[in-house]
């Protein structure tokens, strides 16, 4: 998205340890390494707490190049979808642990005053962020129509991509309810800076430092106008749950899918 080589370019890779953010692939600088805006939203501008350092492939995955598992499925079909199998499973999987952690960071307080509270949660935000949009990709990609497999992979893979969209709604939701403790507390979720205004009002409209719209915590306002902390965080845990009990069903259906096609490539 930016030129190459921008001076602002540099501090986001060295920010981000000249690592893409997401696959943790080291990169010297532009050749190898591209900054990735995390918060689709439009008239925000180019904060640095929402770019994120990314490499070549995931920036191609992001941008919505077709991923390596697409061209295979033409000339092997079972072994292209085993392959999107592993893609998905293994970025969903690290996303649950990450979004959970997340979760605990920005639901417990965070200090955006200390230094090290602050960047753990934005470092933790971008890479959770990353992760759900990296997982939106290959699912936005996953038709098995022009799969000809048969009908039992063709419910098989249907099966496991629904519990794969249940799974990666939960935990947007999750992202976006966590967001919306720091909110609470005061402060913009995607830069940490104060934002004014009364959170439980619904009248807060876009932080002054970075631009991003402002996480609405009106619906977690009690009758006496205080932002209802224990309702907020308990639905955070309910759906930190049925993400871990759709991760188990995901995991048994992936696992009878790949039998399946184990059998075809
Ligand atoms: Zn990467
Ligand atoms: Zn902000």
């Amino acid at each position: 998205m930016n030129e190459r080589g921008r001076a602002d370019d540099r501090t986001v890779f060295e920010r981000d340890g000249y690592a893409c953010v997401h696959c943790e692939a080291e990169g010297d600088g532009p050749a190898d390494l591209d900054v990735y805006r995390i918060d689709d939203d439009g008239d925000a501008p180019a904060n640095r707490e929402l770019l994120a350092s990314v490499c070549e492939r995931c920036h191609g995955t992001l941008r919505g190049d077709p991923p390596g598992w697409r061209r295979r499925l033409g000339t092997d079909p079972a072994d292209g979808l085993l392959a999107l199998l592993r893609e998905v499973t293994t970025t969903q999987g690290s996303a649950v642990a990450d979004v959970a952690d997340f979760a605990a960071t920005a639901t417990g307080g965070v200090d955006a005053d200390d230094e090290a509270a602050r960047r753990r949660y934005l470092d933790d935000r971008r890479r959770v962020r990353l992760a759900l949009a990296v997982v939106d990709r290959h699912l936005a990609g996953a038709g098995a129509e022009t799969v000809d497999l048969g009908d039992d992979v063709a419910l098989a893979f249907d099966a496991v991509r629904d519990e794969a969209r249940t799974l990666q709604d939960l935990l947007v939701e999750v992202v976006v309810l966590a967001e919306t403790a720091v909110a609470a507390a005061g402060r913009c979720h995607a830069c940490l800076e104060p934002v004014v205004g009364d959170p439980g009002s619904g009248g807060l409209d876009r932080c002054d430092a970075c631009g991003t719209a402002v996480r609405e915590a009106s619906e977690w306002t009690a009758d006496d106008g205080e932002v209802s902390l224990a309702a907020l965080y308990g639905t955070v845990n309910d759906r930190l749950q049925e993400a871990s009990a759709t991760t188990e069903v995901l995991t048994k259906r992936t696992g009878q899918l790949a039998e399946l096609l184990t059998g075809r490539s």
